[in-house]
């Protein structure tokens, strides 16, 4: 794979990540954005995307999902390059004093500084463990509600793995589309999970249990054990349900909703200093123990610090005097308003 030359590479396209482009966009200075994700926003989007936030500034009320589309479409004039379903799992300093950064699918990017935005870690789906079963991932292996493609459900029997609201709502709204006997609209759903126990809010509970009830939705207590094949294709999964019997539940699509692990992992490797599994930054300008290398948002800590979307916005702003610092030494930048600097305008397209 070629090698990627950047400025800047974010690490992270959290709220933290994408207000960073913003502010190094500013200062003239281009960045790449590399996340775990298949898509923007980080927590915002994946934990709480259709819930409201209320302490944005001049925002009353938006959701995670909007948060998100507004700060994209904040960076728009940057034209940033992201690298999504990209885990970075190696860093190390050049012989040039640059940084090489390799992610786990294999791209490497040659950058001049980083900036860690990675929050709570890498968000990993927490998998089904089944033999053989990874090798259907992308074709009737799913592991996020949004990527699931039409194909893989209309006329599907469609399992989905999970307690959490995501499951319970995916398998819900799957459903529904059986009811209005849309052309989209799967053969049969089944959510399995251990036990008739759920991780969800009520509200979903409560209407997971109602489809259920309806017969539109069905529901296997029981622990996955293994796969039945057809050819190349999956047909079926195995179940030990709650009695101990071994039943079989046909399988055209498996949707794995088990939630996200937060990995800090690879991180943990790359030199920092860490406090309380945290990156330590000094707070002038945001830089790690590594020079080149700047923290911002849930993932450092600090005396004082706040795991709030707020305080990353302000920490990325320092940060991009930071990293402006690093790249071009002895030019912080004056200040400019963004009301006011032509210089600004010119970049922003306004
Ligand atoms: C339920 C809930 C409600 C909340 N409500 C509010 C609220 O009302 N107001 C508020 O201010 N805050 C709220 N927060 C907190 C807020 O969401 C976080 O402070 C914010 O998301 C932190 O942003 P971030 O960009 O630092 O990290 P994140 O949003 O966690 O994004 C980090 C990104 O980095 C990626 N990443 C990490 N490691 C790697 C790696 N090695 N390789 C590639 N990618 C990597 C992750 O996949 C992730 O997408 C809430 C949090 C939760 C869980």
């Amino acid at each position: 794979m070629p090698l990627i030359q950047t400025d800047a590479l974010i690490i992270g396209a959290g709220p933290a990540g994408l207000f960073q482009v913003f502010e190094l966009g500013l200062r003239e200075i281009s960045a790449q954005v590399v996340d775990a994700l298949p898509f923007a926003g980080g927590q915002c989007v994946e934990l709480y995307g259709d819930k409201p936030i209320y302490d944005i500034p001049a925002l009353p009320a938006c959701t995670g999902r909007e948060l998100t589309e507004r700060l994209l479409e904040q960076i728009k004039p940057f034209a940033t390059a992201f690298h999504f379903d990209q885990l970075v799992s190696h860093v190390a300093r050049r012989a040039d004093g640059r940084f090489d950064v390799r992610t786990k699918a294999g791209l490497q990017f040659d950058c001049g500084a980083i900036v860690l935005a990675a929050g709570v870690g890498a968000f990993v789906p927490r998998t089904l463990k089944l033999a053989g079963l990874e090798a259907f991932e992308g074709r009737q292996l799913f592991h996020h509600a949004d990527r699931v493609p039409a194909a893989a459900i209309a006329g599907k029997h469609v399992v989905v793995s999970g307690a959490t609201d995501q499951a319970l709502a995916f398998a819900t709204r799957l459903c529904a589309a059986i009811g209005r006997r849309a052309p989209e609209a799967p053969a049969r759903v089944t959510l399995v999970h251990r036990r008739d126990v759920f991780d969800a809010e009520d509200g979903t509970v409560a209407e997971f249990r109602n489809a259920c009830a309806a017969g539109a939705l069905h529901f296997v207590a029981g622990q996955p054990t293994g796969l039945a094949l057809d050819g190349d294709r999956l047909a079926a999964l195995t179940l030990l349900d709650a009695t101990g019997a071994t039943v079989s539940l046909q399988a055209d699509t498996v949707v794995v909703l088990q939630g996200l692990s937060p990995k800090l992992g690879p991180l943990a490797d790359w030199g920092l200093a860490l406090e309380r599994r945290q990156v330590h930054v000094e707070t002038a300008k945001f830089a790690t123990s590594v020079p080149g290398i700047f923290a911002i948002g849930d993932v450092i800590h600090y005396p004082g610090k706040q795991r709030l979307i707020l305080s990353a916005f302000h920490e990325a702003t320092l940060a991009a005097a930071g990293v402006a610092g690093h790249l071009r030494p002895g030019d912080d930048g004056p200040l400019e308003y963004t009301t006011s600097s032509p210089r600004i305008h010119k970049l922003l397209g306004v």
